[in-house]
C-alpha cells in the first residue's frame, strides 16, 4: 500500500534528514553513554534454513515448535481490523504478508488474541458512565472508572478491535489509509500543502486503541514549561509538578536503572522501553549530532530535555502496546466494563443542561442500527482532536452562528468549540546513502520476529531516533524544534519482491525538522448536520510567518548533520529535487526553503487544542480545569483536544496522562474510594502531589 508508507514518510514515523549550524552553546554529550540492549543470537542452522523461502518457513514451523511458532491461535475473534495481506504491492508480497499475518495472529505473545476484550452487542440501555472513543485517552478513562465495581461503564468505539498486524512495530502506519483510519484531510490551506492543492493529510485511528495503534510509539511527555504555561492560563492542577504523578502512575518502565525513578516508575499498566533492535547507522547519526555541538541525552523525559537520543517507546518486549492492550485487556473479565465496537456516537443527549446519554450508530449485519444508551452519572467524550469537537457541535454545543448555519439546534453557545486547533509542522529532507538497499522485511526477519519478537520488525528503524533543540527564536529552557528520522524500516518493498532490493534506486534516509511550538491556529466546523459526514478542518498551517522561520532554521540544522565526518562514509547526497514552484529562489537558500515548506508541508500528527481547557473567565474555553464542559453538567472531554497549547513533543504520552487525570477528577467528584497503586516511583514525588493518592490495577 504505497500510500501508507508515503504517509509515514511525510509524517511522523519514518523520516528524515539533516542539518548544519554548529551551536557552541549546546554541550555535546557522550555517544558511549548509550546503553546498548543485548540482542538475542539467531541459531545458525535456523538462519540457513530461513533463506530457503517460502516453503522452508512452513517446514521450520513444523519442525521447530520449540521456537513457539504456530499457524493457528486457540482463540479466535471476529472483531479484528484488517489483515496485513493487502498492505504491500506485488503478488509475492500478497503471499508473504498473508503468511506473516497468519503467524502473527497465531503467536499470542504478539497478537494477544486470547486476551482481547469481548465486545457487547447489543449494549445495555442503562450505565453509570459512557465513554465515547476507545482511543489513547478513552481506554484509560474507561479502565480506571471500572476500578469501582459499583460503576457500570460503557465504552463506545467507532471502529473494530486492533488488527494483530499492527502489533509489529515495523508495521507502523501500514494501516493508514485503510478502513481503520478516519482519513481526514484539511481544506483551504493557503500557506501549506500547496503541492497537494492546499489539503494536508490527517490520519487518525478508528479502532480500539485509537491512534495509539498507528503511531510511532515514541514516548515523549513534552517540556515542564508546557504544563506550567497551562497552569498560568488559569488551569489549576495542571502544572508540571501536578501532572507528573499521572504520567508516572501509568508507567512500567523496564529500563528503570537507566532512566531512574525521579521521573519514571515501574508497576503501571503501560510498558515503556527501548525497542530491542536499531540499525547500526543510528550511532553514526548520534555522533554527527555531537560533532555539530549538540548534546545527547539519555532521556527526553528526564532532567535533560535537550539533545538527541534513542527514544523510549510504548512497547513491550518488541511488541506495540496500544492503550487497549495496556488498559483494557487486563480487565477483560470485569463485568462492569462493557465495550461496544463499530459504534459511532452521533449525538450526546442533553436534558435540562445535563448530559444523560448518547445516541450512536452501530454497524451490524445485515444493517446498522441507531441506538441509545443512558448515563446516570456522566458522559466522557474522548474522540480525539477532530472527533470530540465534531460530536460537541453535532450535539448543539458550539458557536451559535455556526450551529444555526448547519441546522443544529443550539443547546449551549460555546464559541471555543472547534477553535484553537493546533498541530506541529515539519518538512522532510531525504538523502541517498551508499549502503546496499537491502530490504529489512524478508523471511529471516519475519520468522525472527514471530519466534522471538526481535530483529528489524521489532522496531521502527531510524524513526526511533529523535532530537530536541531550541531555535534562535526561543531560549534553551523551552525548545521549539524536534527532529524525526526515517529509513531502515522493515515494511513493504516497492519492487514487490520479498527479500529483494527495497527499490531499484539507492537506499535513503530522512530527517524531518519539526516546529513543536507553532503559533498558527486552525478551526474545525461541521460540513452539515449529518453525523457521519467528515468535518471541515482548516489547519491554517504556517499562517504565522514565525512558524516558517523556525522550520527553516530546523532545516539548516538538519542539513548540517548530513555534512559531518561522522556520516562522511555514507556519502550522503541530498535527494530533495528542486521544486518548480520555488524556482524563483536559489536552491537551498533560506528563501527557497521558506517556499518549499509551503509546498511540501509535513502536516504532522499531533493535533490538539480544539476543545481548549480554561477557566470560566476565558470565553473561548470549552472545558474547565476538571475537564467539565462549561455550562453542561455531566459532560467532560478527555483527549488531546483539551490542551490549551499543544505540548512541545509527541502527544500520545500526554493523552494517556489526560485520561488518568480525567478518571481521577471523576472519582474524586463522585466520592469514590481512593484505591491503591502498586507501582514504584520516587517517593519525594508522591509527597509533593497532594491531590493524588494512587490507583491500583485490579
Ligand atoms: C502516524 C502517526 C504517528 C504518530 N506517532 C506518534 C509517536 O510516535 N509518539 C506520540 O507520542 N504520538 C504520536 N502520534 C500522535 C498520537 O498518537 C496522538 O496524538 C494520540 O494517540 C491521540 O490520542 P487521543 O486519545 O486524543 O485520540 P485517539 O487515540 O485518536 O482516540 C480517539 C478514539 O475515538 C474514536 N472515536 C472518534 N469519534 C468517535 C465517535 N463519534 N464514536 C465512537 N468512537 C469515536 C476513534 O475511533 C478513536 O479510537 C502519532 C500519530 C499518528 C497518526
Amino acid at each position: 500500500m504505497a500510500s501508507s508508507s508515503d504517509e509515514i514518510i511525510s509524517s511522523e514515523d519514518s523520516r528524515r534528514s539533516v542539518g548544519a549550524s554548529s551551536r557552541s552553546d549546546l554541550m555535546p554529550g557522550r555517544v558511549s553513554g548509550f546503553a546498548e540492549t543485548p540482542l538475542p543470537q539467531w541459531p545458525n542452522d535456523v538462519a540457513r534454513e530461513l533463506f530457503r523461502s517460502p516453503s522452508s518457513l512452513v517446514e521450520i514451523i513444523g519442525s521447530r515448535m520449540s521456537y513457539n511458532v504456530s499457524v493457528s491461535s486457540p482463540c479466535s475473534t471476529p472483531y479484528l481490523g484488517p489483515s496485513l495481506a493487502q498492505s504491500c504491492p506485488g503478488s509475492q508480497f500478497l503471499t508473504f504478508m498473508t503468511l506473516l499475518d497468519t503467524f502473527i495472529r497465531a503467536q499470542d505473545k504478539i497478537s494477544q488474541l486470547c486476551e482481547r476484550v469481548r465486545p457487547v452487542d447489543p449494549p445495555e440501555y442503562y450505565y453509570d458512565f459512557i465513554v465515547v472513543g476507545g482511543g489513547t485517552a478513552g481506554s484509560v478513562v474507561a479502565s480506571r472508572l471500572s476500578d469501582i465495581p459499583e460503576w457500570k461503564v460503557l465504552l463506545l468505539e467507532a471502529g473494530p478491535d486492533e488488527p494483530p498486524g499492527a502489533e509489529a512495530p515495523s508495521m507502523v502506519a501500514m494501516f493508514l489509509g485503510s478502513a481503520i483510519d478516519w482519513q481526514y484531510r484539511t481544506v483551504n490551506e493557503s500557506n501549506a500543502c500547496l503541492a497537494t492543492g492546499g489539503s494536508c493529510s490527517w490520519p487518525r485511528g478508528k479502532n480500539l486503541g485509537g491512534t495509539s495503534v498507528h503511531n510511532g510509539m515514541m514516548y515523549t511527555r513534552g517540556h515542564p514549561k508546557d504544563y506550567d504555561n497551562w497552569a498560568a492560563m488559569g488551569n489549576e492542577g495542571w502544572s508540571w509538578n501536578e501532572v507528573l504523578p499521572y504520567f508516572m502512575c501509568s508507567e512500567n518502565n523496564t529500563e528503570i536503572n537507566r532512566v531512574g525513578r525521579k521521573y519514571h516508575a515501574t508497576g503501571g499498566l503501560l510498558n515503556v522501553e527501548r525497542f530491542p533492535w536499531r540499525p547500526n547507522i543510528s550511532s553514526d547519526i548520534l555522533a554527527a549530532a555531537v560533532e555539530r555541538g549538540y548534546p545527547l541525552t539519555e532521556d527526553h523525559n528526564g532532567d535533560h530535555f535537550l539533545g538527541f537520543t534513542v527514544a523510549q517507546t510504548t512497547s513491550k518486549d518488541g511488541v506495540r502496546q496500544s492503550s487497549a492492550a495496556a488498559f483494557l485487556r487486563p480487565f477483560r473479565h470485569r463485568r462492569n466494563l462493557q465495550v461496544a465496537l463499530n459504534a459511532t456516537a452521533t449525538k450526546i443527549i442533553i436534558e435540562n443542561a445535563k448530559a444523560v446519554g448518547v445516541q450512536y450508530y452501530q454497524v451490524g449485519i445485515p444493517h446498522g442500527e441507531v441506538r441509545t444508551a443512558r448515563a446516570s452519572r456522566e458522559v466522557i467524550v474522548s474522540g480525539g482532536a477532530v472527533n470530540s469537537p465534531q460530536l460537541l457541535l453535532l450535539s448543539g454545543i458550539g458557536p451559535k452562528e455556526h450551529l444555526q448555519a448547519v441546522n443544529v439546534s443550539v443547546v449551549k453557545d460555546l464559541p471555543g468549540v472547534g477553535e484553537n486547533l493546533q498541530n506541529h509542522v515539519s518538512f522532510t529532507l531525504s538523502w541517498t546513502i551508499n549502503v546496499p538497499n537491502a530490504f529489512e522485511l524478508n523471511w529471516a526477519s519475519a520468522l525472527e520476529y514471530v519466534a522471538f519478537q526481535r530483529g528489524p520488525m521489532s522496531s521502527t528503524g531510524l524513526a526511533q531516533l529523535t532530537g530536541i533543540l531550541p531555535s534562535s527564536y526561543t531560549t534553551r529552557d523551552h525548545p521549539d524544534l524536534q527532529f524525526f528520522f526515517g529509513g531502515y524500516q522493515a515494511s513493504c518493498a516497492t519492487t514487490g519482491e520479498v527479500g529483494a532490493l527495497m527499490s531499484d534506486g539507492p537506499r535513503s534516509i530522512s530527517i524531518s525538522p519539526t516546529n513543536i511550538r507553532p503559533r498558527s491556529r486552525g478551526t474545525l466546523r461541521l460540513a452539515s448536520n449529518d453525523p457521519l459526514q467528515k468535518p471541515l478542518i482548516h489547519g491554517n498551517y504556517l499562517s504565522d510567518p514565525m512558524d516558517t522561520a523556525i522550520l527553516v532554521e530546523g532545516i539548516q540544522i538538519a542539513l548540517s548533520l548530513g555534512n559531518t565526518s561522522a556520516l562522511q562514509k555514507y556519502n550522503m547526497t541530498l535527494s530533495n529535487a528542486p521544486l518548480s514552484a520555488c524556482s524563483r529562489y536559489q536552491f537551498a537558500s533560506n528563501e527557497y526553503w521558506s517556499c518549499a515548506v509551503r509546498q511540501d508541508t509535513g502536516p504532522e500528527n499531533h493535533q490538539a487544542g480544539s476543545c481548549k481547557m480554561g477557566p470560566a473567565s476565558d470565553h473561548m474555553a470549552v472545558v474547565d480545569p476538571k475537564l467539565r464542559v462549561h455550562g453542561i453538567r455531566g459532560l467532560r472531554v478527555a483527549d488531546t483536544s483539551i490542551m490549551p497549547q499543544v505540548i512541545s513533543g509527541n502527544t500520545a504520552a500526554p493523552a494517556f496522562m489526560i485520561g488518568e487525570r480525567a478518571a481521577a477528577f471523576i472519582k474524586s467528584d463522585w466520592g469514590a474510594t481512593e484505591t491503591q497503586w502498586y507501582g514504584r516511583g520516587s517517593s519525594s514525588m508522591w509527597k509533593t502531589s497532594t491531590p493524588w493518592k494512587g490507583y491500583h490495577s485490579q
